[in-house]
């Protein structure tokens, strides 16, 4: 015996369209195969709610129904083979699920919302520090504004597409569900242009060069992303896109940067890490001393509390924090080299003899006599020098 559809629906018999709709949407929900995998009598209830409502919601069978009950509407039922005439296909299934679950029953639909487009700002350290106003170029696409996006020559129109009906798509019956696929002569818009505008091409849709001001807030870094919202891509009848500005920050010359604080290093002698020096320090915000104390270390950091980037939004600064780069002389003058070996003397450290001619080094010692060798056999073989027979006897005359 099959159930009234109005109580399967668990609604009253003068129950208006929207209510039907209402009942059958909580219904569907609740016993949706997707919802209830393997689970047969889940099945069974959602079939006999879809077949109740594709009943009660088409105004002719519903007074069948009414009228006659199951039998009133049985013999269109047989016809789908599937229990309730050709499936899914004569009731607003599409309406209901898109709703919850996506487009299941439905084709394409249109974009509600514009394109979202993105573009690059470089900056340097010192503007990403201070904040600046960025003038920025772009591109975006945009409702072509000679045939207000319809692709049609202004003055004609767009036809209704013949092979779907306007519908934009092509149902096919299969099993239980009714598929749709978009339909390929208009690709799913409904309509055909006959007569293409000439500034869009048919398309609609143009690109379009774009500038726009952008106010880069203190503080931003590489990879922050800034969102201007409504400054992409336009479409008609929906709100626009966003423009997403992605910052990129330049390299800087003196500064690295580590979250908010900047970090660098000064180069100081060994006198000035011994005794302690006040350096200055170009920072985004000008000169800053730094005091390097008696007796620093290489590696040691000052730290410059407050110093540092701003924070997005924020009232707080990082630090700069200053790297002791202590350096060693490559090349000692005469008096520099006095002065390191009496510092060494001092020191009672060093193990070098003292400079001067008598305390040459071996090596020194090695590399004069390697010159003066090669200068007596040049002289030797131009003849400057008598008669000497090999290199050997020109050592002698050394
Ligand atoms: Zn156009």
């Amino acid at each position: 015996m099959k159930r009234d559809y109005y109580e399967i629906l668990g609604v009253g018999k003068n129950a208006t369209e929207s209510e039907l709709k209402s009942a059958y949407r909580k219904l569907a929900m609740k016993w949706h195969p997707d919802r209830n995998p393997g689970d047969k009598q889940a099945e069974d209830r959602f079939k006999e709610a879809a077949e109740a409502y594709g009943v009660l919601s088409d105004n002719e069978r519903r007074a069948a129904y009414d009228r006659y009950g199951h039998g009133g509407v049985s013999a269109n039922a047989a016809a789908g083979g599937s229990g309730f005439r050709s499936g899914f296909e004569g009731f607003p299934f599409g309406d209901i699920f898109e709703d919850f679950f996506g487009n299941t029953a439905r084709g394409q639909s249109r974009p509600q919302r514009g394109e979202d487009v993105q573009t690059k700002v470089r900056m340097t350290l010192e503007d990403a520090f201070a904040g600046k106003q960025v003038k920025v170029a772009y591109q975006r696409p945009e409702v072509c504004t000679t045939c207000q996006g319809d692709g049609a020559r202004p003055g004609t129109h767009p036809a209704v597409c013949p092979t779907c009906k306007g519908l934009g798509e092509i149902r096919i019956q299969q099993g239980f569900f009714a598929m749709s696929t978009t339909c390929v002569r208009c690709g799913g818009e409904g309509q055909v242009i006959t007569h293409p505008c000439g500034t869009c091409h048919g398309e609609g849709m143009v690109h379009s060069h774009k500038e726009i001001t952008v106010a880069v807030p203190a503080g931003v870094e590489t990879g922050n992303v800034l969102r201007m919202t409504g400054a992409g891509g336009t479409i008609p009848g929906g709100r626009s896109g966003d423009l997403h500005v992605v910052i990129e920050v330049e390299r800087h010359s003196v500064f690295t940067r580590k979250g908010k604080d900047l970090v660098c290093r000064l180069p100081l002698s060994f006198a000035q890490a011994a005794l302690g020096e006040t350096l200055a320090l170009a920072t985004p915000e000008g000169e800053v001393k730094v005091n390097f104390p008696e007796g620093t270390q290489a590696g040691d950091v000052i730290r410059l509390k407050g110093r540092g980037m701003p924070e997005i939004g924020r009232a707080g600064r990082g630090d700069i924090l200053v790297e002791a780069q202590i350096q060693t002389p490559t090349k000692l003058t005469k008096e520099q080299r006095k002065l390191f070996e009496q510092l060494a003397e001092l020191e009672g450290t060093s193990l070098r003899p003292k400079s001067g001619r008598k305390a040459k080094g071996v090596r020194a010692k090695m590399s004069d006599w390697v010159k003066r060798v090669g200068q007596a056999v040049r002289e030797w073989a131009t003849g400057v020098v008598g008669v000497v027979s090999t290199p050997k006897a020109a050592k002698k005359l050394l």
